[in-house]
């Protein structure tokens, strides 16, 4: 039974990869960081019923010795770094945690690896906000970077760290450039799972305005059990190297409001209002992902349309509140 090592495991990724590679059958290790809510910190895993499947490590990606140590004891062959302070708002409040964290960290782990695991193969959790202020209408692997965040500035540390240690020692170590993706399982404060959410309270009688940001904004939105898909393929190919996974298709935050509303027998216009105090210091205006290297490559491809994964979404909501309601 192969074994692996998620960082970041208890997030929206972590808790859709666990599930895909348990399929697999791989044996799971999943990095957990110390919080003294413990008993939530499994909730994702809880939801997809594989909590007690994955065998949870403490450690956290700022501490180099509790990386060597998982390493030493577990001796994962396929390693996820999927653990970040993953939220670009908050990356402006807390930007050293951030490049400590999400910048950081990597090198950590990729330092661990190359100590003890040098043969082992390890996936870097890149982001589309690395393209920024878009230098290419649509981006591919070979699109210059702009990084328009302090998060955005880590993920791209992280990056070329990456591909550092790919040349520098040789390492099968790769970056997934992942757009954004999205699932019931995304946390709350990301701008889809907020307008989800909203509609389902608007829905339910238990709200009436759901106040967003910026709504001209475009972002190319995937399913995340489509991308974790991705993480593994890239993993299983004779040669480390990039990749861009995308659906090709943007959509405005505006139009993603209009569909999960319209999906509820509602009218946005009627609920949405756009704060001024909701809008970034810095806007990554629009990105549109060109994955024709993976489909080419890996095979893959998404499968789950903008408008089912909010359906999907938005009855999850309601779900949940209704469940809360009747607790
Ligand atoms: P989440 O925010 O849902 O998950 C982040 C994970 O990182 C959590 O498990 C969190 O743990 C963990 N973490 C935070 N700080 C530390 C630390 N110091 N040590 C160890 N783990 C830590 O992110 P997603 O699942 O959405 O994304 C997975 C990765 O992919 C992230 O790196 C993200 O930046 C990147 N990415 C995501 C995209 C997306 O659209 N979802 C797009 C492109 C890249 P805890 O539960 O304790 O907070
Ligand atoms: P990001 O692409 O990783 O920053 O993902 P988000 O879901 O946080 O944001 C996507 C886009 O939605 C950004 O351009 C935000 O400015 C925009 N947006 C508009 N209103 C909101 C809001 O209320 N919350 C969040 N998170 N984003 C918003």
């Amino acid at each position: 039974m192969p074994t692996c090592l998620i960082t970041g495991v208890t997030g929206q990724d972590g808790a859709y990869l666990s599930q895909f590679l348990l399929q697999k059958g791989y044996h799971v290790i999943g990095l957990l960081r110390r919080s003294a809510s413990s008993d939530t910190v499994g909730e994702r895993l809880r939801w997809l019923g594989i909590l007690d499947k994955v065998e949870l490590v403490d450690g956290d990606l700022v501490d180099l010795s509790s990386l060597i140590r998982i390493l030493q004891a577990h001796q994962p062959t396929e390693i996820y770094n999927l653990g970040a302070q993953s939220f670009v708002a908050a990356s402006w409040n807390q930007p050293l945690l951030t490049g400590q964290v999400t910048g950081q960290g990597a090198t950590n782990l990729l330092e661990a690896m190359r100590i003890v695991l040098p043969r082992a193969r390890y996936y870097q959790a890149s982001s589309s906000e690395m393209f920024g202020r878009i230098q290419e209408p649509i981006q591919n692997e070979r699109t210059p970077f702009y990084p328009r965040s302090p998060y955005a500035v880590a993920k791209l540390y992280a990056h070329w760290m990456t591909v550092n240690y790919r040349e520098s020692f040789g390492m099968y170590a790769l970056s997934g450039i992942l757009f954004n993706h999205e699932s019931p399982l995304r946390s709350i404060e990301f701008v889809t799972r907020k307008i989800t959410d909203g509609v389902a309270r608007i829905k339910l009688g238990m709200a009436r305005e759901l106040a967003l940001g910026n709504l001209e904004a475009k972002r190319d939105w995937g399913h995340a059990r489509d991308y974790v898909r991705a993480m593994w393929l890239m993993l299983q190919q004779d040669e480390p190297d990039d990749y861009v996974v995308a659906t090709g298709r943007n959509s405005s935050v505006r139009d993603f409001c209009r569909i999960a509303f319209s999906y509820a027998g509602l009218n946005y216009e009627d609920h949405v209002v756009s704060r001024s105090e909701l809008m970034r210091p810095a806007e990554v205006d629009v990105l549109l992902g060109d994955a024709s290297k993976a489909r080419q490559k890996l095979g893959w491809q998404p499968t789950v349309s903008l408008e089912d994964m909010i359906a999907e979404m938005v009855d999850a909501d309601v779900e949940r509140h209704r469940k809360r309601r009747q607790a």
